[in-house]
């Protein structure tokens, strides 16, 4: 697969369709198979801090969840052909495992929000097989009981929603002692699911403004957005243009 050098980080040249090809070929193979979703925000972490770059390179496939990733590419002239965001690939994956294919665990977000997650996509779903679900605040004794049950309940995916960068961190550590086919870290999808938080309406996602929407409903995210113009002038001064 060829990958777009976008500040350090290598992300999937790839439309939706063959992220969603390619995850399923990594859940029907062998072994255990890890997918990032980074936006601007942590492509620039990545940048400052290249023990995570190198962390996130070491995925078997990274999606450029932000349109900021897809507008970097566009400058360094290797354009990435869209958006592939992480809760949509997420949501084409539940409406893969909706029709019995494969099994999912939800792990992240508030307690109570997996559950409510996985009633809401059950009604839209009812062949959907949840066979697990993990709230995100957790100290080290009940990490390791996380870890186990996982293990234990075998999933063919896995949702892992930290937020960024402990979803990140967190799957590269544990991902071989998980044995579950398929990991992604898909930040505040649980929420969205669970009718916590909502998506973007589509004339948003459309003109490339749904980072302005959640900044809208959730202004806490302020200073995190910060990082966005400190991204595009990296990217117009300090990017490469590297295909690999
Ligand atoms: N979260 C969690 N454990 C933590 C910190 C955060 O489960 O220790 C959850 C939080 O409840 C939320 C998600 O992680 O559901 C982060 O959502 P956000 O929208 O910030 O995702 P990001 O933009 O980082 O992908």
């Amino acid at each position: 697969m060829k990958k777009i050098d976008i500040l350090g980080v290598l992300i999937d040249h790839v439309t939706m369709e063959e992220a969603v090809k390619k995850a399923e070929d990594f859940i029907k193979e062998p072994g255990s198979r890890m997918i990032f979703t980074p936006n601007s925000e942590i492509v620039m972490l990545a940048y400052q801090d290249p023990s995570f770059c190198a962390l996130l390179n070491r995925a078997d496939m990274v999606i450029a969840d932000g349109i900021g990733v897809v507008y970097a590419s566009k400058i360094l002239k290797a354009p990435l052909p869209e958006r592939v965001a992480g809760f949509d690939l997420a949501s084409r994956l539940i409406e893969k495992a909706g029709e019995g294919q494969y099994s999912i665990y939800f792990f992240g977000g508030k307690p109570g929000v997996a559950e409510q997650a996985t009633e809401n996509l059950q009604k839209k779903y009812p062949s959907l097989r949840v066979v697990g679900c993990q709230d995100g605040y957790f100290d080290s004794a009940k990490e390791q009981a996380i870890i186990e049950d996982i293990k234990a309940k075998q999933p063919d995916i896995l949702f892992v929603c930290l937020g960024a960068p402990k979803q990140e961190r967190w799957i590269a550590e544990h991902k071989d002692a998980l044995g579950a086919g398929l990991v992604l870290g898909v930040g505040g999808s649980l929420d969205v699911w669970a009718g916590v938080v909502e998506r973007a309406p589509e004339a948003y996602q459309k003109a490339g403004l749904e980072w302005l929407y959640r900044l809208k409903k959730q202004p806490s995210r302020f200073f995190r957005m910060l990082a966005l113009p400190k991204f595009a002038l990296t990217v117009l001064f300090k990017g490469k243009r590297v295909t690999k």
